[in-house]
């Protein structure tokens, strides 16, 4: 692309940190903490699917890295750096400027600095594709098969608000369109509790950021360590803003609504003082939803409707 090298000085060559070598070699160079382990994850956004095209630019770059250091603190990990892949169709300066401007607040927020990438032409459409590396403590990762019977069920944030603004963009919800003031920023300014997560790390047991949905994530870990949940409607932490909504609008928004990227986690119940600790230091929002039992799938209790298996499925690309 024409002013390739231009465009990476203009918007993406921020000064590495101490210790790193950043944009401008071959390779980056990211120094790891002897004793952890590398811990890598990667997104893919893509214009039309993920995002709206007339989006906020600068929401998008804030999202574009915040999606993935939520994956990071569902593993326990220490943000170290992230790779932003771009495919362009054209070269918009104000476009990548606001762009740049999300994504480097992002990286400031969550201690995850740009190391690198690759930028390209695109037939159609902007794709962004990120990558994130952290690290760490060699037995200290949040593996979503480690739940164990009898653990506590925690979230963090706040449900529900993702998933609603996404639908009034879509035009649902006649008579409720004043809620997506409030709204928007749960949808287009997620901010994972990554610091937290990676505090709970050989504190809690298994963990997974929200992103397909509450019932649809935990199923994950259910899954994965072979248990069953009991979900406590009545102690989910709905999102302020819908308490006035029909209750299975609520309902399907907080139990079914993706688009969180905060975590749910389970722990032991003699961890609880420890984790309400941690949450407090790192201004984090935690709360007890429910208990991992022995057996398959989940029981919500208390829940305005009755909530059945397939209830648990989220959102599928290819479904
Ligand atoms: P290579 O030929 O090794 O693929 P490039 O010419 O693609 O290198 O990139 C030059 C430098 O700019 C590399 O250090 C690369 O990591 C960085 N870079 C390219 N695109 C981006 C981007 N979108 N964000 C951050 N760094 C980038
Ligand atoms: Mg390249």
């Amino acid at each position: 692309m024409a002013g390739e090298f231009e465009l990476i000085g203009r918007h993406f060559n921020w000064p590495a940190p101490q210790g790193y070598l950043g944009v401008g070699d071959d390779c980056a160079l990211v120094p790891v903490t002897a004793g952890h382990r590398l811990a890598v994850t990667t997104d893919l956004l893509v214009e039309g699917r993920h995002f709206f095209p007339d989006v906020d630019p600068e929401a998008l770059g804030h999202k574009a890295l915040a999606v993935n250091v939520s994956d990071l603190g569902a593993m326990g990990a220490r943000p170290l750096g992230c790779v932003l892949g771009l495919s362009l169709p054209r070269v918009d300066d104000d476009w990548l400027e606001a762009f740049a401007r999300g994504f480097r607040a992002m990286s400031e927020i969550s201690g995850c600095p740009l190391v690198g990438g690759d930028t390209t032409r695109s037939v159609d459409g902007v794709v962004i594709s990120v990558t994130a590396m952290g690290e760490v403590p060699m037995e200290g990762a949040l593996r979503r098969s480690a739940a164990r019977n009898g653990d506590d069920i925690w979230v963090t944030g706040e449900l529900g608000g993702a998933h609603v603004a996404l639908e009034l963009l879509q035009g649902l919800h006649r008579g409720h369109e004043g809620l997506l003031d409030q709204l928007r920023p749960s949808l287009e300014r997620p901010l994972p509790p990554v610091a937290f997560g990676s505090a709970l790390a050989g504190h809690a047991h298994a963990a997974i950021d929200i992103s397909d949905g509450l019932l649809q994530d935990l199923n994950h870990i259910l899954k994965a360590s072979h248990c069953a949940a009991e979900v406590d409607y009545s102690a989910l932490p709905v999102h302020p803003a819908l308490q006035g909504l029909e209750p299975q609008i609520l309902q399907r928004a907080v139990l079914n609504g993706g688009d969180v990227y905060q975590l749910c986690f389970t722990a032991a119940p003699n961890a609880r003082d420890h984790i309400s600790r941690l949450a407090e230091q790192h201004g984090v929002a935690a709360c007890i939803v429910g208990r991992i039992r022995e057996g398959v799938g989940i029981r919500v209790m208390h829940s305005p409707l009755p909530v059945g298996q397939g209830d648990y499925i989220g959102y599928d690309h290819f479904r």
